[in-house]
C-alpha cells in the first residue's frame, strides 16, 4: 500500500486483469477495506461507482483505460504492481527458535503473504500479528495433547493451495532440521502444487549460543554433530559418534537423557567431558544449566529442565563460562 492510512470499512475498487488483482485485494481487505473485485467491465456497476472512495489499478494504465477514467472522475486512484508470484503454493518458513527476532525477513515476508497459516508448537512467533487477516490453524503437538497427524498436515497444505490460497507452513527452527519439511516439499510436489522453503535458524546451533556456547571453536571442536534424541543411540552408532570428536549437540532428547548420555559414556566419552542443556532459548522462559556427561541427566532432573531443550556435549561448554563474565553495556546511560 502507498499511503499508511486506517481503510476500516472504506469501499475500495481493485481494478486489473484476471489473475493480477490477488495480492493487492488481500492486503486492501487485510487493512480493512470493502473491497470490490474487478477484473471484467460487467462488474464495475453503477452501485459500485456510487460508493467507492479509493480505486486502486493494478499494472496502470490496467487493461480497461476508460474504466481507469471512470475511477477517477470518482475518487482518488492509485497505482499498484500485480501479482508476481503464483497464488495457490505451499511456502515452508522456518521460524527460528523464537521470538520475532530469529524469524528472517523472508519468512516475515511469507507470512504476510499468507492466506493460510499452519502453525507448529515451537513456532513461537506471534503468527497473528505478523499474517493479519490468514486463516491460523495450529496443527502443532503439545505433548499429551492430539496433533494433527503428518499426512493430515499434508493433504491440508495441498487442499488449501488448490484454493488457489498462498499457505505457509510455519515450523519451529529451520524447516529441514527434524522438521519433516522434506516429506511436506514432497507431498507438495505429487500434489502438482507449486513450492518454496525459506530456512530459518535451526535451534541445534542457535540455542547453544542463547548461552555463550559456540558449536565450533578453533583449537577446542572443528566438527559439531547433530542428533535426534528421538531414536536409541546404538552402540554402533555412539563409538561413531564419539570417534568423530567435536561437539555434540542433541535435540528432542530430554525424555531419554539418562540413556543417551550412558551411550555415550560406554562408547569412550570421558564421564567429565563439559554438557549443557538449554531448554526453551530465546523465549521469556529460557533456562539452562551446565555440568559434566556423567552428572547431567541427574543435575537436569534436580534443576528440574525440561522439553523442549538442546542439548551441548563437549570442550565448547567451558566457553559458556567466558559468557558469564562478558561485560554488559550498562542501560541506561551515564554510570
Ligand atoms: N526444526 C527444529 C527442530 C525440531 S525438533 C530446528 O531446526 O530447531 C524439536 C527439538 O528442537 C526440541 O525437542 C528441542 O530439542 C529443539 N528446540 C527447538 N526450539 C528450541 C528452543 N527454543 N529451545 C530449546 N530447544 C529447542
Amino acid at each position: 500500500m502507498l499511503v499508511e492510512t486506517d481503510l476500516t470499512d472504506v469501499p475500495v475498487v481493485v481494478l486489473g486483469a484476471p489473475g493480477r488483482t490477488g495480492a493487492v485485494t488481500r492486503r486492501y481487505r487485510r487493512a480493512g477495506a470493502r473491497v470490490t473485485e474487478v477484473t471484467s467491465p460487467a462488474q464495475l456497476t453503477e452501485a459500485v461507482l456510487r460508493e467507492v472512495r479509493l480505486g486502486v489499478v493494478v499494472d496502470s494504465p490496467g487493461p480497461w483505460p476508460e474504466l481507469t477514467s471512470l475511477l477517477r472522475r470518482q475518487c482518488l486512484v492509485v497505482t499498484e504492481a500485480g501479482d508476481s508470484e503464483p497464488r495457490g503454493r505451499v511456502v515452508l518458513v522456518g521460524a527460528g527458535p523464537g521470538g520475532r527476532g530469529m524469524l528472517t525477513l523472508a519468512g516475515a515476508a511469507a507470512l504476510a503473504d499468507a492466506d493460510v497459516v499452519l502453525a507448529d508448537r515451537l513456532a513461537t512467533v506471534d503468527v497473528r500479528a505478523l499474517a493479519p487477516g490468514a486463516e491460523i490453524l495450529d496443527v502443532g503437538k503439545t505433548p499429551g495433547h492430539h496433533a494433527v497427524p503428518q499426512r493430515q498436515i499434508e493433504a491440508l497444505l495441498v487442499e488449501r493451495a488448490r484454493r488457489g490460497l498462498t499457505v505457509v507452513r510455519l515450523k519451529g527452527g529451520d524447516p529441514y532440521v527434524f522438521g519433516r519439511g522434506g516429506e511436506e516439499v514432497a507431498a507438495a510436489v505429487a500434489a502438482g502444487v507449486p513450492v518454496t522453503v525459506v530456512p530459518g535458524v535451526t535451534s541445534a546451533v542457535s540455542v547453544p549460543a542463547a548461552v555463550g556456547i559456540p558449536v565450533t571453536h578453533r583449537g577446542l571442536s572443528h566438527v559439531f554433530t547433530v542428533v535426534s534424541g528421538h531414536v536409541p543411540l546404538e552402540p554402533e552408532r555412539a563409538r561413531a559418534l564419539v570417534g568423530l570428536g567435536g561437539t555434540v549437540v542433541l535435540l528432542m532428547a530430554m525424555h531419554s537423557l539418562v540413556q543417551v548420555t550412558a551411550a555415550l559414556e560406554r562408547a569412550g566419552m570421558p564421564a567429565r567431558t563439559p554438557a549443557a542443556i538449554v531448554e526453551r532459548g530465546y523465549t521469556a522462559e529460557q533456562a539452562s544449566l551446565t555440568s559434566t556427561l556423567g552428572e547431567l541427566a541427574a543435575d537436569a532432573a534436580r534443576a528440574g529442565i525440561g522439553s523442549p531443550a538442546v542439548v551441548v556435549v563437549g570442550e565448547v561448554v567451558r566457553q559458556s563460562a567466558v559468557w558469564q563474565q562478558r561485560v554488559l553495556p550498562r542501560l541506561g546511560g551515564a554510570a
